[in-house]
């Protein structure tokens, strides 16, 4: 039977504001804790991309490596030939013409050379680098595993904790009057989840305005609910400040 009775309803409120504020606090938890996940996730998956991306360079500096050394070896073959042509030189200008030209070919090999410890330099700085890249992937990669089998647990926790609350929950909207309940469900709504605050020191504990002696002797006397004239919130004396009176 919802009590009528103001001082009662009054106390019932509160309690059921606590409950409210569990209940919103368990779904908020439940709301945000997969979005939270989804961030960590991404973190690793960028992890996982710089580790690839880094591993891909590698993979084309060796390409190019591989291409500089094919290039050598045509070099040799041809310096080899020239050098054979050379021996059969009719003239010591011609003699002097397949030189010049080893020479040169030479030359544009020691640059390719030049160009291969260049790759293997890089390739090195990059291998140094991947170290540190795939120990941070890793632990992000097991930081995520372990949240999400703990969520998997908690978040069933998190659900019964949940159902268990809205039961005692509507247990407890029962017993207050249908005005009263449904004026501080529309106030915890508009007021994000704050309906009822203190007037201790005759201030609202919501939005701070000064609340009129008339108001404050009506809420000393306890005959009925009284908002805030501001926020419309619904004011209490908090037992402290009942005691300290
Ligand atoms: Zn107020």
């Amino acid at each position: 039977m919802a009590t009528v009775d103001p001082k009662a309803t009054l106390k019932a409120l509160i309690d059921l504001q606590k409950l409210d504020q569990d209940i919103s606090r368990i779904r908020q938890r439940i709301r945000e804790m997969p979005q939270i996940l989804e961030r960590r996730g991404e973190r690793f998956r960028q992890a996982e991309g710089r580790v690839a991306a880094a591993l891909a360079r590698v993979t084309d500096l060796k390409k190019q490596i591989g291409l500089c050394e094919l290039e050598i070896k045509t070099k040799d073959g041809e310096i080899a030939k020239i050098q054979g042509a050379q021996g059969q030189s009719r003239t010591n200008e011609e003699f002097r013409a397949f030189g010049d030209h080893v020479q040169r070919l030479k030359k544009e090999n020691r640059a390719i050379e030049d160009r291969i410890l260049e790759c293997l330099g890089t390739i090195e700085t990059i291998d140094k680098e991947l170290l540190d890249l795939k120990a941070t992937r890793d632990a992000l990669k097991q930081e995520v595993d372990v949240d999400r089998k703990q969520w998997q647990k908690d978040e069933a926790e998190y659900q019964a904790d949940l159902a268990k609350r809205e039961g005692e929950r509507a247990g407890y909207a029962a017993t207050i009057a249908p005005g009263p309940l449904s004026t501080y469900e529309r106030v915890l709504r508009a007021r994000d989840g704050k309906a009822l605050v203190t007037a201790d020191g005759r201030v609202c504990g919501g939005c701070s305005m000064s609340v009129t002696p008339n108001d404050y002797n009506r809420l000393m006397a306890g005959g009925q609910l009284i908002s805030c004239r501001s926020c419309e919130r619904i004011l209490f004396i908090s037992e402290n400040a009942a005691a300290g009176r």
